[in-house]
């Protein structure tokens, strides 16, 4: 599965980041069962056949379960059922008695069973469901929307609509009989069998998916798509969209096939299904999930055309990743959601495999160390390991799970070496086919193929916490002609975070040139001396970037100005950027990184150059932005813009930004002029927004920045135009942003708050959760019961309630009297007070703001490869 912050568009709004969270927590583990049930059966063959009434939403089916008792003497079998009446059961062609409790429905056997015996339960049913199926279908906000029903069954949502054994741990065949109208096209697992004709014009379309996967990866998609085909060895190629979106195909599917071949032969195991099918549909709950043999798409997350030069990096990023999952996650699958790291760092790490083929070693190392420095960065992440049954905080897990477990991944590579890590994972694959796996079954496959023992390896990084804190000091000895090197481990060590034993490259440059000492550092303080021929005139700790860790290391001025010149690897050269943006006033600093934000030859060096320059803030540092205006890549020249955003009530800086809305031809580069001008709190800056509103563009891209930046300006001059375009009418995409901004003017403005309100009750997903994250930024207390009794209503997808609760809690903390500074009570429904007692969760908003942008970046870093692989 991959999550929606990974993938939206550039320029997205707070709405879109908080949707992103709320889907975020949708997308993971379920915390009260982090340990896969014991089994009384093992489902062989599932036979779904299924009618819909769409204007119910309801959905009408029959299921036939084939399975076969693992032990004696079970008196009835138990199915995982949410949301669902049902109207028989039979068991063996024979009635059976049946009874539905706390999401379980229980047939009655006629007598005991014998392990091994075999057993067919058809069952009848109608439901519905508010999750694991989902109807979207044209509305007053989009009247002309396509028609479409789609399924999501990550994480154990499938039960929604089928009665059915809900947790990873068995597999089974299945088949998918899908009724829907004539004109309809349907996707499902595994092959189409046949298309029939059906009473009332309707057709009925038979899925066969013939090898066994667990029941979360059951899915299928039905509606008013456009469909293209194609084939790759023999088998459908297809690739969907909603009716009118036809243009998105080919910029968007462009590598599936050349996927097809770099993944099979990497893996070393041939892609292993009947089809693969790639299906965008809209308002989906995540940016992409690996349903086998048939990928679903968020609609929002493909490629407009006429974007498409501007975003040359296509949808690879997660086209890659949900392809991935076909071997991790699908051929293989995770046993329970504690070790679902096995599926999501494989996923992650594919991603990065293709894109270090397609777009360079570059563009991959870039991505680990923006990947490494985010995940660093984050306390609450830090002392969680990969592996934990304690699921308190699913954020947590999620940040671990793909990010981390990706680069644990990626250094096992760095470490084993590229044959004997290759050879184990086809080993892995091929081992564990069609089974189910924790996470000692790649500890042993590793073992078995290569006879390297990982078991300290899986200990630190995937049941331990953390990653080491170095920090390091160097001193050349002239007499002795050697570089020492003092290395410490800073982190604590508490918990799961204990000192890390890790392999270091250490490189030292000298007049003569560069020779490199590996090392391995397990000590939380040593000394390591070199021999060299000379000063040396460069000094890399962790050569490249090959292990997960911050790194503190003391270097002049001018060392750091010659590593951004010279160092050969992109993360040497990133750190050296980072540095010198610490040197606010140094006008060689601010020299060196504006040549680099120019001249260096990697996209990625040159917008960190550009962001050191905005954190210094500083008259050198000024001229270095605008001097690199002249960049010609959109997404180098749109993070040049955005350093613009911190010169507030600079005139000229207004001016220039008014013209780049005006006059450049990327639209993302037009959107960040107006974050900037909004950020700089420009003089008119309000009417230029408003303006904005007025224009079309492709994905309305400008309505996007101009609602989004809106919220930035924090002006209550904004807010009729925000609630304009908050309301039903406008385009839900438009809405969530227009309501993600309301969450953050006017705070003291009650108005606003029971806008918000009023947003909880409609049926879109994406409103309902752009309301519930407003709301939480406002902290207008107000909002309480409402929230309270959207929460009842168990209407919202799995995570979800968590984080209300979370957020109900903090509010709740603000509508008790509290002392204030001065000691008196203070009274309770000031939002603005309200809200900056929320703090904490407003902390974790921006936060997750955050690192929303930092995606956007690296959005922008895979379009850049593409012309920058091309150029450099
Ligand atoms: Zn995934």
């Amino acid at each position: 599965m991959k999550l929606p912050w990974k993938n939206l568009r550039p320029r997205v709004s707070l709405a879109a980041a908080v949707l992103g969270v709320a889907v975020l927590l949708g997308a993971v583990a379920r915390a009260d069962r982090p340990y896969a049930p014991s089994r009384d059966y093992h489902l062989q063959n599932v036979r779904v056949s299924l009618h819909f009434d769409l204007e119910q939403r309801k959905v009408m089916g029959e299921v036939t379960h084939t399975l076969s008792t693992l032990r004696d003497g079970v008196t009835h079998l138990d199915f995982d059922c949410a949301e669902i009446t049902v109207s028989s059961a039979r068991v063996n062609g024979k009635d059976a008695a049946f009874d539905l409790r706390d999401d379980k429905l229980r047939v009655r056997l006629a007598q005991p069973a014998k392990s091994g015996e075999k057993f067919e339960v058809e069952l009848k049913y109608e439901g519905k469901p508010t999750s694991g199926l989902y109807f979207i279908l044209p509305d007053k906000d989009d009247p002309d929307r396509a028609k479409e029903i789609w399924t999501q069954g990550e994480a154990e949502d499938t039960h929604h609509y089928i009665p059915i054994y809900d947790y990873p741990n068995d597999r089974t065949t299945s088949e998918m009989i899908l009724t829907v109208p004539g004109d309809w096209l349907t996707v499902s697992n595994g092959r189409l069998l046949s298309v029939q004709d059906a009473p009332n014009g309707q057709k009925t379309w038979t899925w066969r998916q013939s090898l066994p996967i667990s029941t979360y990866l059951i899915s299928f998609v039905a509606g008013e798509y456009k469909e293209k085909k194609d084939t790759w060895h023999n088998i459908p190629v297809t690739y969907n969209v909603p009716r009118g979106m036809d243009d998105t195909i080919d910029p968007t599917f462009r590598h599936t096939k050349e996927m097809l071949d770099f993944f099979s032969d990497r893996f070393g195991v041939p892609y292993p299904w009947d089809q693969y099918a790639q299906t965008a549909v809209h308002d989906f709950v995540a940016s992409g999930m690996e349903n086998v043999s048939a990928t679903t798409l968020a609609a929002r997350d493909i490629v407009h055309a006429e974007l498409a030069s501007e975003r040359p990096e296509a949808a690879d990023g997660l086209i890659s990743h949900e392809m991935t999952h076909q071997w991790f996650g699908d051929l293989v699958t995770c046993k329970d959601w504690t070790n679902t790291w096995l599926n999501e760092g494989f996923a992650t790490f594919g991603a990065t495999l293709w894109e270090e083929h397609y777009y360079g070693v570059d563009a991959s190392g870039y991505r680990y160390w923006r990947e490494q420095n985010t995940w660093m960065q984050s306390r609450e992440l830090y002392p969680i390991p990969i592996v934990t049954r304690d699921i308190n905080d699913s954020v947590e897990y999620v940040g671990n799970v793909y990010d981390k477990a990706g680069w644990v991944i990626h250094m096992l590579r760095e470490q084993l070496g590229d044959e004997p890590f290759f050879r184990a994972l086809k080993h892995y694959l091929e081992a564990n086919r069609l089974q189910n796996v924790v996470s000692a079954d790649l500890a042993k496959a590793v073992e078995e193929s290569s006879g390297t023992n990982v078991d300290q390896f899986f200990d630190q990084w995937i049941y331990g916490a953390g990653a080491p804190r170095f920090v390091v000091r160097s001193a050349y000895d002239d007499a002795g002609m050697k570089v020492s090197l003092s290395v410490k481990q800073t982190q604590k060590v508490e918990g799961h975070v204990g000192l890390f034993r890790v392999p270091i490259e250490v490189s030292i440059t000298t007049s003569s040139g560069e020779k490199l000492f590996p090392i391995e550092v397990s000590k939380a303080d040593e000394t390591f001396s070199f021999p060299v021929d000379g000063p040396p005139l460069m000094v890399l700790f962790d050569k490249g970037d090959k292990i997960l860790k911050s790194v503190d290391f003391q270097k002049s001025p001018e060392d750091w100005i010659r590593q951004l010149r010279t160092a050969p690897d992109v993360p040497d050269r990133a750190d050296a950027a980072f540095a010198l943006g610490n040197l606010r006033e140094n006008e060689a600093a601010a020299n060196a990184l504006g040549d680099a934000a120019l001249h260096d030859k990697f996209w990625g060096v040159r917008e960190e150059a550009l962001r050191a320059l905005g954190r210094m803030n500083s008259s050198p540092a000024r001229k270095q932005v605008l001097a690199a205006l002249s960049n010609d890549q959109p997404w180098v020249r749109a993070v040049a813009v955005e350093q613009m955003g911190k010169y507030h009530g600079d005139e000229e800086i207004a001016k220039r930004l008014q013209n780049i809305y005006k006059d450049d031809k990327a639209y993302s580069v037009r959107s960040a002029a107006l974050q900037s001008l909004a950020l700089d709190k420009a003089p008119n800056a309000e009417p230029i927004l408003e303006k904005a509103l007025t224009i079309s563009s492709p994905d309305d891209v400008l309505r996007h920045a101009a609602l989004r930046a809106m919220g930035s300006l924090g002006d209550s001059s904004v807010v009729s135009a925000l609630l304009e375009w908050s309301s039903p009418g406008k385009p839900s995409a438009l809405r969530g942003i227009a309501i993600g901004s309301l969450g953050r003017v006017d705070l003291k403005n009650h108005d606003i708050t029971s806008r918000l309100i009023s947003y909880l009750n409609e049926s879109s997903f994406d409103i309902r959760y752009a309301s519930i994250f407003a709301l939480g930024h406002r902290g207008d207390p107000t909002a309480i019961e409402p929230l309270e009794a959207l929460l009842k209503t168990g209407q919202l997808s799995i995570g979800v309630p968590h984080a209300m609760e979370d957020l109900i809690e903090k509010l709740k903390g603000k509508a008790a009297p509290q002392k204030g500074p001065s000691g008196e009570d203070q009274k309770n429904g000031d939002a603005a007070t309200a809200s900056n007692n929320n703090q904490p969760v407003l902390d974790r908003l921006d936060h997750l703001e955050h690192q929303l942008t930092d995606m956007n970046d690296r959005l922008r870093r895979i379009e850049a490869s593409v012309s920058g692989g091309k150029s450099d």
